[in-house]
C-alpha cells in the first residue's frame, strides 16, 4: 500500500500568533505549487494553542494545503481541569493532527503510558489523528534496547485501540538522544526501529493495517538529512522540530523528493 509521506513541523513553546500566522503564509507561499508540492506529501505544522485559531483564519481564508494541529490534548472530556484543552476545542479549531506523549510531555510532565493512551483515545473521539511519539533515551540506546523500549511505549500507546481508530494513527519514532541536539538518527538506526514498529502493529492488529500506517522518524531532521531517512522503506516521513521554524528549510524539508535525485 503506498502510504502518503507526512512532513509535520513542532514548533514547540515558540512564536505568537502574528508570528505563527507569517510562518504560515511564507511557507505556503514556498510550496505554492500545490501541484507539485502537495500532490504526494501532506505538510503540516503544529502551533502553540495560542496560535492555532488565527493559522485556522488563515488556512480557510486562503484555502491553503497546510495541514495544522496542536502539540498536546487532554484526557479529559471537559470540567475541573485548568489549563486543559480539549479534543472537542482542537475539532472546533479544525486541527487535523495532535502530538500525544511527546518525549518533552513524558520528561516534563510526568507523561505515563497510561496518559498517552488516553490522549490518543481522546484523539480519535474528536476525530483527530494522534501523532502518537515514541522513543528511547541515550542510556537505552547504549544498552541496545531501543526496539524492545519503543515498542512497549507502543504497546502502551494503543492499549485497548480498535483496528479502525488504529489505521489512521500516526507513529513518530523519536529517539530523545537526537531530539534538539543536532545529532541526527542514521537511516539504518531510524529505519530499525520504525520497521519494528510497523512489525509490532501487524502483530498487534494485522499486516494489511500495518502496511497502511504512517511511522515517521523525528530528531534533528533538515534538508541535508531528509532524502536519506525517506529512502528507507519504513520512514514515510518526519517530526521536525527546530528546523520547521524556518519557512524555508521546512520547505526544503517537504520537498524532499528534489534531493532525493542522486541518492
Ligand atoms: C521534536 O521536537 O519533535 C523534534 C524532532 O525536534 P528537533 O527536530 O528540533 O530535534
Amino acid at each position: 500500500m503506498a502510504r502518503t509521506p507526512l512532513i509535520a513541523g513542532n514548533w514547540k513553546l515558540n512564536l505568537d500568533h502574528l508570528e505563527a500566522t507569517h510562518t504560515v503564509q511564507k511557507l505556503a507561499w514556498l510550496l505554492r505549487d500545490a501541484k507539485h508540492d502537495f500532490a504526494d506529501v501532506e505538510v503540516a505544522i503544529l502551533p502553540s494553542f495560542t496560535s492555532l485559531r488565527s493559522v485556522q483564519t488563515l488556512v480557510d481564508a486562503d484555502r491553503l494545503e497546510v495541514k495544522y494541529g496542536a502539540q498536546d490534548i487532554s484526557a479529559h472530556v471537559s470540567g475541573a481541569y485548568t489549563g486543559e484543552v480539549a479534543g472537542s476545542q482542537l475539532a472546533k479549531l479544525g486541527c487535523d493532527f495532535v502530538a500525544v506523549g511527546h518525549s518533552e510531555r513524558r520528561q516534563y510532565h510526568a507523561e505515563t503510558d497510561e496518559v498517552v493512551a488516553s490522549k490518543t483515545k481522546a484523539a480519535f473521539d474528536n476525530g483527530i489523528i494522534p501523532i502518537v511519539c515514541v522513543g528511547e533515551g541515550l542510556d537505552i540506546r547504549k544498552a541496545g534496547d531501543q526496539v524492545s523500549y519503543t515498542l512497549a511505549q507502543v504497546d502502551g500507546a494503543l492499549a485497548g485501540l480498535p483496528a479502525d481508530r488504529a489505521k489512521d494513527v500516526v507513529i513518530a519514532y523519536e529517539p530523545v538522544w537526537a531530539i534538539g541536539t543536532g545529532e541526527v538518527a542514521t537511516p539504518a538506526d531510524a529505519q530499525e526501529v520504525c520497521g519494528a514498529i510497523r512489525g509490532r502493529l501487524a502483530e498487534l492488529y494485522d499486516a494489511e493495517l500495518a502496511d497502511g500506517v504512517r511511522v515517521l522518524y523525528g530528531g534533528s531532521v533538515k534538508s541535508s538529512s531528509i532524502a536519506q531517512l525517506m529512502a528507507e522503506p519504513d520512514v514515510d516521513g518526519a517530526l521536525v522540530g527546530g528546523a520547521s521554524l524556518d519557512p524555508e528549510e521546512f520547505a526544503k524539508i517537504a520537498r524532499f523528493r528534489a534531493h532525493q535525485v542522486g541518492l
